[in-house]
C-alpha cells in the first residue's frame, strides 16, 4: 500500500453532512461553545435539501383548528403502527416552536392575509384523529427547503462554525473499545486525507435513493453514512421501507411536489376519471403517499394507464388558474416546462411513482444517539456516534413516512443532538492517544479502490444494481420477484471485486468518489432487498402481493439488518417504542389503515 500523509484536526464534535440536518446541528453545537466543523463532499447549499418542495408540518393552526396530538396521530397512523411513539411524540409538539425559531432565524415563509406563516394541507394530515382535513404544511411557496437550507447556512455562518466543503469521509473510526473516535475523509479539491477527531461525530449524510434507477434525489444521495455504519459492523434499521413519492413527471423522475394536490391538483387516468375516489374516499388525491403510490400502479397495470404505452397517469392543475399557480407553485411551473414539455395552466402533467425518501437508515433514539441491541439491552448507545436526517431512522417516519414530516424531522432532532453533544461532552475536553494503526484499515480499502484493476466500470456496476432495485424492490413486491433479486443484488455486490478505476490521481477523481459512493449503495441494496424478501406482510410503503395484510402479531417490530463484507445480510428485531413520553398523549394502538 501506498503510504498516505495524514494530517490530523481536533474537534469537540465532527458533523458530516451539510444538509438541513447536518446544518441544524452545525450551528446548534456551535451556539453551546462546543468547536464544531462540518465536513460535506458537496458545497451546503447544494445539498439535497435545497429541492425540497412543499413545505414543513408544524399543528401552528393558522388557517383553521388543529393541534399537535392531531399531528401525532396522524404521523403515527402514517407510519403504520412502525413509528415509536416517544419520539413522535417529541418530534410533533416541538414542531411548533422549531418552525417559530426558522421563522425567527429568517426564513421566508409565504404569508396569510394576515401575514401569519402560510399553510397547505398535505397527505395523510387530518385534524380530530382523521376526521377533517388540515392545513399544516408551512411553505415558502414550492421552494420551502431552498429557503430553510440557506437560512439555516447563514446561521452557521454567523455562528462561525467551521466547514470543510468538498471533503469526502470515507469511514468511521473507532478505537479497540468500540468508542468511535473520528472520521477519515478526503479533501477532493486538494487530493490530501485528512483524520477529523471528534468527541462525538454526527452522521448527517442523507438517504440513499440512488439505488434506485428512478429517484427524486440527487445524484449525491447515495447514503454514505449508512454504508460505514455497516462497514464498521453496525446494523441499519427498516430498510425495506422505500417511499415512491406518486407524482415524479415521467421520464426524468423529477418532483412534482405533493403541494400541488394540496392547492386543488388531482390525478386521472385514461378516461379521464379521478380514479383516487375509489381507492381512499375520505382523503382522495391527499391519502397517503404509499397509497396514492399503489392506486396509481394499479390503474396502469389494469390497462387505465395514459400516453402511447399507457404507462403513466396525469395529473391536472389547469383549474387552479395561473394566478394560484404563479403564486403557490412557480417552481413546478419551470420544472413540467423544462423536464416534461408541458404548459401546466393548460395541459397535465405526466406523472408515475417514482423512489422519493429512504425511511430507513441508522437507528437512533429521540437524542441522535445511534442504538444498537446488545443483549438484553435493545436501545444500547454506541458512544459518540450519532444520526440524524434522512441518514437516520429514530424512528418516527415507521413504514411509512407523511409529506413535510421531514424538514421537520432534520430540525427537531438536528437541536436534539446539539442540545445531547453539549450535555454530555466539555469544551475543549483533550482526545484520548491512540495508536497509529487505528487508520489502517480504512486506508487499506481507500488504497485498494484507488488502484482497482477490475475489467468492469463502477457506472456498469451501478447500472445493474439500479434496474434491479427498481424491477424487484418496486412499489409491489412477490416473494418470487424478491428472491429473484436477492439473488441478482448478491451477484452485482460479487462483482464490485471485478471493478475498474481508471484515475489513479487524487485531485478530483470522481472516478474513485463514485466507485466509494457505489460500495456505499450496494452494501444498502442487500439491506434493502434482503430486509424485504425477509418481511412477510404488507406495511406502510412494503407492499407484498403474496401478502397483502399486515400482521402485528408477528411483523410490528424493527428489523435490523447487517451486511459483512462478503455482502452477506443477517437479522435481529427490535420491539417498536409503543409508550409515549408524558400523559399528554395516549398511545395509538394499531388498527386497519384507511384513508
Ligand atoms: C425533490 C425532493 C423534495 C422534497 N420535498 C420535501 C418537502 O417538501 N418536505 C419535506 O419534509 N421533505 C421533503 N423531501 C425530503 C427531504 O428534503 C430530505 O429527506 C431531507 O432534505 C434530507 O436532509 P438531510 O440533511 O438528511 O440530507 P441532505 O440534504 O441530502 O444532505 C446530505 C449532506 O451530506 C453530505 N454528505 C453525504 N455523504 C458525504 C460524505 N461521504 N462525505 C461528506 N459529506 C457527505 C452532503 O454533502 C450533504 O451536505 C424532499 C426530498 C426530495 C428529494
Amino acid at each position: 500500500m501506498e503510504s498516505y500523509k495524514i494530517q490530523q484536526h481536533k474537534y469537540d464534535v465532527v458533523v458530516v453532512g451539510a444538509g438541513g440536518a447536518g446544518l441544524r446541528a452545525t450551528f446548534g453545537l456551535a451556539e453551546k461553545g462546543l468547536k464544531a466543523a462540518c465536513l460535506t463532499k458537496v458545497f451546503p447549499t447544494r445539498s439535497h435539501t435545497v429541492a425540497a418542495q412543499g413545505g414543513i408540518s408544524a399543528a401552528l393552526g393558522n388557517m383553521g383548528e388543529d393541534d399537535w396530538r392531531f399531528h401525532f396521530y396522524d404521523t403515527i397512523k402514517g407510519s403504520d403502527w412502525l413509528g415509536d411513539q416517544d419520539a413522535i411524540e417529541y418530534m410533533c409538539r416541538e414542531a411548533i416552536p422549531a418552525v417559530i425559531e426558522l421563522e425567527h432565524y429568517g426564513v421566508p415563509f409565504s404569508r396569510t392575509a394576515e401575514g401569519k406563516i402560510y399553510q397547505r394541507p398535505f397527505g395523510g394530515m387530518t385534524t380530530h384523529y382523521g376526521k377533517g382535513t388540515a392545513q399544516r404544511t408551512c411553505a415558502a411557496a414550492d421552494r420551502t427547503g431552498h429557503a430553510i437550507l440557506h437560512t439555516l447556512y447563514q446561521q452557521a455562518l454567523a455562528h462561525k462554525a467551521t466547514f470543510f466543503i468538498e471533503y469526502f469521509a470515507i469511514d468511521l473510526i473507532f478505537d479497540a473499545e468500540g468508542v468511535c473516535r473520528g472520521v477519515l475523509a478526503l479533501d477532493m479539491n486538494e487530493g490530501t486525507l485528512h483524520f477529523f477527531r471528534g468527541h462525538a461525530v454526527v452522521l448527517a449524510t442523507g438517504g440513499y435513493g440512488r439505488v434506485y434507477f428512478s429517484a427524486t434525489s440527487a445524484h449525491t444521495c447515495t447514503g454514505d453514512g449508512g454504508g460505514m455504519v455497516l462497514r464498521a459492523g453496525l446494523a441499519l434499521q427498516d430498510m425495506e421501507f422505500v417511499q415512491f413519492h406518486p407524482t415524479g413527471i415521467y421520464g426524468s423522475g423529477c418532483l412534482i411536489t405533493e403541494g400541488v394536490r394540496g392547492e386543488g391538483g388531482y390525478l386521472t387516468n385514461a378516461n379521464g376519471e379521478r380514479f383516487m375516489e375509489r381507492y381512499a374516499p375520505n382523503a382522495k388525491d391527499l391519502a397517503s403517499r404509499d397509497v396514492v403510490s399503489r392506486a396509481m400502479t394499479i390503474e396502469i397495470r389494469e390497462g387505465r394507464g395514459v400516453g402511447e404505452h399507457k404507462d403513466h397517469i396525469h395529473l391536472n392543475l389547469m383549474h387552479l388558474g395561473a394566478e394560484v399557480i404563479h403564486e403557490r407553485l412557480p417552481g413546478i411551473a419551470e420544472s413540467a416546462r423544462i423536464f416534461a414539455g408541458v404548459d401546466v395552466t393548460k395541459e397535465p402533467i405526466p406523472v408515475l411513482p417514482t423512489v422519493h425518501y429512504n425511511m430507513g437508515g441508522i437507528p437512533t433514539n429521540y437524542h441522535g444517539e445511534v442504538v444498537q441491541k446488545r443483549g438484553d439491552d435493545v436501545d444500547a448507545v454506541v458512544p459518540g456516534l450519532f444520526a440524524v436526517g434522512e441518514a437516520a431512522c429514530v424512528s418516527v417516519h415507521g413504514a411509512n413516512r407523511l409529506g413535510s414530516n421531514s424538514l421537520l424531522d432534520l430540525v427537531v432532532f438536528g437541536r436534539a443532538v446539539a442540545n445531547r453533544c453539549a450535555e454530555i461532552i466539555k469544551p475543549n475536553a483533550p482526545h484520548k492517544d491512540l495508536p497509529a494503526s487505528v487508520l489502517d484499515q480504512a486506508l487499506g480499502r481507500f488504497d485498494g479502490l484507488r488502484h482497482a484493476k477490475g475489467e468492469l466500470p463502477t457506472a456498469k456496476i451501478r447500472t445493474d444494481m439500479q434496474r434491479t432495485m427498481q424491477n424487484d424492490a418496486a412499489v409491489f413486491r412477490t416473494g418470487e420477484s424478491l428472491r429473484e433479486g436477492c439473488q441478482k443484488i448478491s451477484q452485482i455486490y460479487d462483482s464490485f471485486q471485478h471493478v475498474r478505476v481508471s484515475d489513479r490521481s487524487l485531485v478530483w477523481n470522481s472516478d474513485l468518489t463514485e466507485t466509494l459512493e457505489l460500495s456505499n449503495l450496494l452494501a444498502q441494496a442487500v439491506a434493502t432487498i434482503y430486509s424485504a424478501e425477509q418481511r412477510t406482510e404488507s406495511r406502510g410503503a412494503h407492499a407484498r402481493e403474496d401478502f397483502p395484510e399486515s400482521d402485528d402479531v408477528n411483523w410490528q417490530k424493527h428489523t435490523l439488518a447487517w451486511v459483512d463484507e462478503k455482502g452477506k445480510a443477517r437479522f435481529d428485531y427490535r420491539p417498536v417504542h409503543m409508550y409515549t413520553m408524558t400523559s399528554d398523549v395516549d398511545v395509538v394502538p394499531p388498527k386497519k389503515r384507511v384513508y
